[in-house]
């Protein structure tokens, strides 16, 4: 089963990813990681995003887009697809559209976690205390929330008509969220 986790930075994406690839032996397509990844091994593509990701601004498309174009087409990862952050923008979304169709895939569901910004707010900063992830500061944490409100809702626009489209309340607790998608899933 291919599956996009969609929502707003600190929505519990990430967590419910890691259920899902445990559960349907699947694999996480995580953006974040991938681009943190790459700063980490100073790459000359992680030299060429840290100011943005510091900053809480979008990675380019065009960087994106290659990073995960040979995921898709692994065959091992082929059907098992969760992403997790990806796609972002409207850009992101038509390129993943047709990198499934060249793969001869498609997307099973679309879980949309929605959560107010009050609750990323206190998510975020509580994250930052286990992760100390730099990107987790107060004002970036505010950058990266109005970003997604600009360049992702056209997204959850694009997708919401798609009948495998559902929203579930973000803000519940993990394990609530868990087992709404379980139930989705039939698993
Ligand atoms: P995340 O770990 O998903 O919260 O992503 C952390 C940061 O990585 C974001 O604030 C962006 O700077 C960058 N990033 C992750 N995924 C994407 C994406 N699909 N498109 C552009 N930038 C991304």
């Amino acid at each position: 089963m291919n599956i996009i986790l969609f929502g707003p930075p600190g929505a519990g994406k990430g967590t419910q990813a890691k259920y899902l690839v445990e559960k349907l032996n699947g694999y996480q397509i995580s953006t974040g990681d991938i681009l943190r990844d790459e700063i980490t091994k100073n790459s000359e593509i992680g030299k060429m995003i840290i100011n943005d990701m510091n900053d809480g601004k979008f990675v380019s498309d065009k960087i994106v887009n290659l990073l995960i174009k040979s995921l898709i087409f692994d065959p091992q990862k082929k059907g098992k697809l969760i992403f997790d952050g990806y796609p972002r923008s409207l850009s992101q979304a038509k390129n993943l559209d047709k990198l499934l169709i060249d793969s001869n895939q498609k997307i099973d569901f679309i879980f949309f976690l929605n959560v107010n910004k009050e609750t990323i707010i206190e998510r975020i900063k509580k994250r930052k205390t286990i992760e100390n992830r730099t990107d987790d500061e107060l004002n970036t944490i505010l950058k990266r929330y109005d970003t997604y409100m600009v360049t992702t809702k056209p997204v959850l626009d694009f997708y919401s008509k798609n009948s495998n489209f559902q929203e579930i309340d973000g803000s519940q607790e993990i394990d609530e969220i868990t087992t709404k998608i379980n139930a989705f899933l039939n698993v």
